[in-house]
């Protein structure tokens, strides 16, 4: 079982399977909505996913139409996302885990972004 949370501890989730895919992804948006080098994701089975606190922190934002944001609106934390086109996924913001195995990417996405000073095994 996987579990984890927001930076504020106010989000808690929990994911009644196992993570089995992880992606890094270099794209500008997940540059952008992460803050960061990359965003770190994985799609999950929406129906294994349970927030178990602070629901009432979550807040979704669309930067387009089909693709939702969900974020903590107390810390800012990225939870997951999901698309309105797919509604039995949902891709996790692996940074959030607390509990359980996350394992290295087999996949990178979007690497002519990736900043020149990251070396990372291909
Ligand atoms: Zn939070
Ligand atoms: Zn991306």
């Amino acid at each position: 079982m996987i579990e984890g949370q927001c930076l504020c501890g106010g989000v808690k989730y929990c994911y009644h399977a196992e993570i089995e895919k992880t992606i890094i992804c270099y794209c500008k948006h997940c540059q952008m909505a992460q803050g960061s080098i990359f965003g770190w994701n994985s799609p999950l089975q929406k129906s294994k996913f349970e927030i178990t606190q602070g629901i009432k922190f979550l807040k979704e934002y669309f930067h387009s139409p089909h693709k939702a944001r969900v974020f903590c609106q107390k810390c800012g934390s990225p939870i997951y996302s999901y698309r309105l086109d797919l509604p039995d996924i949902i891709r996790l913001r692996l940074g959030t885990v607390t509990q359980g195995h996350v394992s290295a990417p087999p996949e990178q996405a979007y690497v002519q972004y990736k900043p020149d000073f990251l070396h990372i095994d291909e």
